[in-house]
């Protein structure tokens, strides 16, 4: 049995927030974004592969499908920048939790930048979950932006 909570995500065991599915990828929210004072400071995106690597993923992905998911990547975090208007969209890479490839962004604004990135609040050290209107609400915004990158890098070619 696997107990991956990103397989189970991309087979739509578990449900999630999504801003985008392909057949390789898959892309939704993090519902656990960093916080301060019971706000979400950082919205979360998480870029992950669709089959099951290692989160070390550098190391533990085929080439092809890095620098595919850093194209998407670099997508989203365009998405994300056009939709959230954030000082910056920031990547990491760390998976310390959950082993499966993925990469997040973090819409990082000037105001809240606590130069970390975490979900716990204050002394209490709980974990503050996303709102779930707001995580559909901003998936939305970022699937509406998705489209009108994908339509302008179209017109390009
Ligand atoms: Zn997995």
């Amino acid at each position: 049995m696997n107990e991956c909570v990103f397989c189970k995500i991309a087979n739509k065991e578990i449900k999630s927030y999504k801003v985008y599915q392909g057949k390789e990828f898959i892309v939704f929210m993090d519902i656990f974004p960093p916080t301060f004072d019971d706000k979400i400071t950082m919205p979360t995106v998480i870029i992950a592969t669709r089959k099951h690597y290692g989160s070390n993923v550098f190391e533990d992905s085929p080439e092809k499908i890095f620098l595919k998911a850093m194209k998407l990547t670099r997508r989203v975090a365009r998405a994300m920048q056009l939709a959230l208007k954030p000082e910056r969209v920031c990547l990491m890479t760390e998976g310390m939790e959950i082993n499966h490839f993925h990469i997040k962004l973090y819409a990082v604004y000037k105001d809240f930048y606590q130069g970390y990135l975490s979900s716990i609040k204050g002394p209490e050290n709980k974990t503050t979950q996303a709102d779930k209107k707001w995580l559909k609400q901003t998936a939305k915004k970022i699937r509406i932006a998705l489209k009108e990158i994908k339509k302008a890098e179209k017109q390009k070619k």
